[in-house]
């Protein structure tokens, strides 16, 4: 059994999540990793430190209170590195797990297709779509392309495409042109949490991925 993740937010993700500039629905995602990931807990300790100092003229992003005290309240649990810290899974992350209890996702179940059931999150924003995939086992998802950003954590089993095996924990992003096929493992069903950015109106992506270092930088 291997408990280890191979796919982590990059550095520049968990330096928004640190500084509370990542929009909710991404840090939904970073949190849900968290919650398996002791390495990205340990950097993020190491970005709080020094992200307190230079990110301190930030702008604050602006977020429904219930859904973002979900997300950080993942934080209050201790965040020291510890290699037996997989003790301590559930069945769901904790933030997911408040976020249901919060009714704030539909609970209900509802066929995509013949091998994918979706459970939509009310997360009060319409940037993303935040939705639980349970891909059933040995399920094929139909072959799609990406038209925004996608971002998905692996909350339990794993799936498969054309370039590696997910497992849980594992954060994956997908970027807008991306072309894939998930396949669920063949051992069991996979659950996984995903947040897709609404379709991109605008024409040129360079506008979509500049919108975090605004945030950063305001001007
Ligand atoms: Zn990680």
């Amino acid at each position: 059994m291997n408990n280890m993740t191979h796919f982590h937010p990059d550095e520049i993700m968990l330096l928004e999540f640190s500084a509370g500039t990542l929009a909710t629905a991404p840090s939904i995602c970073v949190s849900a990793h968290l919650h398996f990931c002791s390495q990205c807990r340990a950097q993020l300790l190491r970005l709080d430190q020094v992200g307190s100092h230079l990110l301190s003229e930030a702008e604050p992003l602006e977020v429904e209170d219930d859904v973002f005290d979900a997300v950080m309240a993942k934080l209050d649990s201790p965040a020291e590195s510890q290699p037996e810290a997989s003790k301590s899974r559930r069945d769901y992350p904790f933030s997911v797990g408040k976020l249901i209890n919060n009714n704030l996702v539909s609970q209900t179940w509802k066929r995509l297709s013949g091998s994918v059931d979706v459970a939509r999150f009310e997360t009060g924003q319409n940037d993303f779509e935040v939705a639980l995939h349970k891909i059933c086992a040995g399920g094929k998802t139909p072959k799609h392309d990406h038209q925004g950003l996608e971002y998905t954590v692996v909350l339990k089993g794993s799936f498969s495409d054309e370039s590696a095996v997910y497992r849980e924990g594992d954060f994956l992003v997908r970027q807008p042109g991306d072309v894939h096929q998930p396949m669920g493992a063949q051992n069991g069903e996979c659950i996984c949490l995903s947040a897709l950015s609404a379709p991109i109106k605008l024409t040129n992506p360079l506008g979509f991925l500049m919108k975090p270092w605004l945030r950063i930088n305001p001007m």
